[in-house]
């Protein structure tokens, strides 16, 4: 898979097609880190393994790659919903970004805990496939833990947020590595008035995580991106599954499969 992703990678570079391929690059012990090639020999930098984890989608907004005329892009099924959405927001332009999809059975060891929710093995929207396409690998209900939480007692629900939402540390990496969450300048770093405390604690924190969550309500796709890279290990996804699962029974809708169809929340 790597030798094909470099091969495209390289010949869409030498051709003009793009001036600028996002891909996974340096293997680090722990994660592979994010490159950006502008050079037909640099493909060779490309690679491919468990540990590509990062939603590159989230690049696709930041001011040096919106310069580039055309970017090339390597990403799995649940990072093509991201650009889904991005597109769906006029974001960016379809006919901009070379989307070089990944078929892709889970990335981590153990698996992330998504990919056993996943229904975009084989991607749903691409440019090049890289990789042969696969049978869906979905082996739970991506919104079973919803229903689980569901059925417990208001006053348990009230008691589980308050303890996990008093380790926010507010370091904003959930907001940071969301695709979805490219606001230039952030509701909660308003300051006339100040709608949102900056300095931890249980009020402020709240605030912070469930504005963000109505912000993203019915335009997350799921990536699970903020969940894995809060630092202290807030189960984020638990609340965006809530609102994407009230969206879904409202308006039958869920983000990031189709960017000709209008979201619910922004057409309603
Ligand atoms: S959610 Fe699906 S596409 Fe995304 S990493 Fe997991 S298996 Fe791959
Ligand atoms: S809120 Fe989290 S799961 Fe949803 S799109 Fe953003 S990073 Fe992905
Ligand atoms: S990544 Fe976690 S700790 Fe940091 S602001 Fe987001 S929820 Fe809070």
């Amino acid at each position: 898979m790597e030798n094909k992703l470099q091969e495209i990678a390289k010949k869409l570079l030498t051709d003009g097609e793009v001036d600028l391929v996002i891909g996974y690059g340096a293997d680090t012990d722990r994660f592979i880190e994010p490159v950006f090639i502008t050079k037909p020999d640099e493909a060779k930098k490309l690679l491919w393994n468990k540990k590509c984890f990062n939603n590159l989608a989230v690049y696709l907004t930041k001011d040096v790659v919106k310069h580039a005329n055309k970017v090339g892009i390597i990403a799995k099924g649940c990072d093509i919903k991201a650009i889904v959405g991005l597109i769906q927001e006029s974001q960016i332009d379809r006919d901009k970004v070379v989307i070089l999809g990944i078929s892709c059975d889970g990335v981590g060891e153990p698996l992330l805990k998504k990919c056993n929710g996943c229904d975009v093995n084989t991607p749903k929207l691409y440019d090049h496939l890289i990789g042969d396409p696969i049978e869906s690998t979905l082996r739970e209900d991506k919104y079973a833990e919803v229903e689980d939480f569901e059925r417990r007692s208001g006053e348990d629900k009230k008691a589980f947020w308050d303890k996990e939402l008093a380790k926010c540390i507010k370091c904003y990496a959930c907001r940071a590595a969301c695709p979805l969450c490219y606001c230039a300048k952030c509701v909660v770093e308003k300051n006339i008035p100040q709608w949102v405390p900056t300095s931890p604690h249980s009020a402020g924190n709240f605030s912070w995580n469930f504005i963000r969550s109505f912000h993203l309500t019915g335009r997350c796709v799921g990536c699970g991106e903020c969940e894995r890279v809060c630092p202290v290990g807030i189960p984020l996804g638990l609340i965006n599954k809530k609102a994407a699962l009230e969206v879904k029974s409202a308006f039958e809708y869920e983000a990031g499969y189709d960017y000709e169809v209008e979201p619910p929340l922004t057409c309603f």
